[in-house]
């Protein structure tokens, strides 16, 4: 297994999809710099858009923030207009990719095994895979969830030799930008699901090293209750991460989860 993630640290992510220009987004870490100050815990990752990723790396060097880029092209170089190449993100400074975001699926057609091969040119390039992962509302009142978990990961992980060192993100899609927010024990019950399905595939011990995000309508009065959920390691935060307020909210929230 490679060094990149060595334990469960909890994160605070925040997928800023199409917002945010250069300039706003130094403007936004600087702040966010200040919230976290030299505190490791939780971790906090902002994923910009691919144009403000440079400036952003250059904002958060020498601190505990990190970037990541919301989306890869399989293929590092070549002819692939207007894609992302997961090596210039690493040369720049990056150090997470999300795969497989429900939007990347829904509006750009991107199948479990496209995210598969993404997983890996990811890991190749040395940076740590997101996979983002979650069931829609017809299968989430069809009682599928977990049917769906499995498939999602069992296709993923098909594609090749796939390092356990990965984040996997549950994102039921009925939660995302909705304001429908999954109740806590219900988000438990999926990352208890994708706990057990890791540890039939990778064993108990580096399926304990996984962390899994949770991500759907979290915001600063829902945050508490779903930290303190034994196999929530972290948050993937859509709206609520375009303030800086609600963001420091939330990490904070994150933050005195245990106490
Ligand atoms: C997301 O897009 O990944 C997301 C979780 O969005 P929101 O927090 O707005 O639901």
């Amino acid at each position: 297994m490679s060094s990149v993630i060595s334990k469960r640290t909890f994160t605070v992510a925040g997928n800023w999809k199409l917002h945010k220009t250069p300039n706003e987004a130094v403007a936004f870490l600087r702040e966010m710099v200040s919230t976290v100050g030299s505190s490791p815990d939780p971790q906090l990752v902002i994923f910009p858009q691919a144009l403000a990723v440079d400036q952003a790396c250059r904002a958060v060097h020498g601190t505990s923030l990190s970037i990541g880029v919301q989306n890869i092209n399989e293929a590092v170089e070549g002819a692939f207009t207007g894609e992302i190449s997961a090596r210039v993100a690493r040369v720049l400074g990056c150090r997470f990719a999300l795969i497989g975001h429900s939007e990347r699926r829904r509006l750009f057609h991107e199948t479990d095994e496209d995210c598969g091969r993404k997983i890996l040119t990811a890991q190749r390039e040395g940076l740590v895979p997101v996979l983002c992962v979650g069931e829609t509302a017809d299968e989430n009142r069809s009682g599928q969830t977990a049917t769906v978990l499995d498939r999602q990961l069992a296709a993923a992980f098909a594609v090749g030799d796939v390092d356990p060192s990965l984040v996997i993100a549950y994102e039921p899609v009925w939660a995302i930008g909705t304001g429908q927010v999954a109740m806590p024990e219900q988000a438990q019950a999926s990352h208890a699901r994708i706990r057990q399905w890791l540890r039939v595939r990778i064993g108990d011990a580096l399926a304990e090293r996984v962390p899994v995000w949770y991500g759907g309508s979290v915001k600063a009065d829902n945050a508490l209750e779903l930290a303190k959920q034994p196999d929530i390691d972290g948050f993937l935060i859509g709206g609520a991460a375009l303030s800086s307020t609600s963001l420091a909210q939330i990490w904070r929230k994150a933050h005195d989860r245990g106490r």
